[in-house]
């Protein structure tokens, strides 16, 4: 058993907040936080900084897919944001449709 067993579980989240600042959607201290959540957690921030971090991530999040209300996991948001709020499957469906 090791220090690792400890690390969270690792759902895409953090990949996510890593594609906004790789991608420059983040800024100032907005970018600082965020950067922060991915070392430390969200748990680390205080309110005034967990509210300028949401404030800034909210409009990249997309939980339901527009297109079919997909679930849409960590690991695919980016892209669904990217993609106009859409799931990369109904993505994919809408460009055969094309
Ligand atoms: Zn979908």
């Amino acid at each position: 058993m090791g220090f690792n067993d400890h690390m969270e579980e690792d759902d895409g989240y953090k990949d996510f907040l890593q594609s906004l600042i790789s991608n420059g959607h983040l800024e100032g201290a907005a970018e600082g936080i965020t950067k922060k959540v991915i070392a430390e957690g969200v748990d680390s921030l205080s309110s005034k900084q967990k509210w300028l971090f949401d404030k800034n991530v909210e409009n990249y999040i997309t939980s339901e897919c527009k297109r079919a209300g997909c679930d849409i996991p960590w690991s695919e948001m980016y892209e669904a944001h990217d993609n106009g709020g859409i799931c990369s499957w109904c993505a994919h469906m809408n460009a055969k449709d094309d």
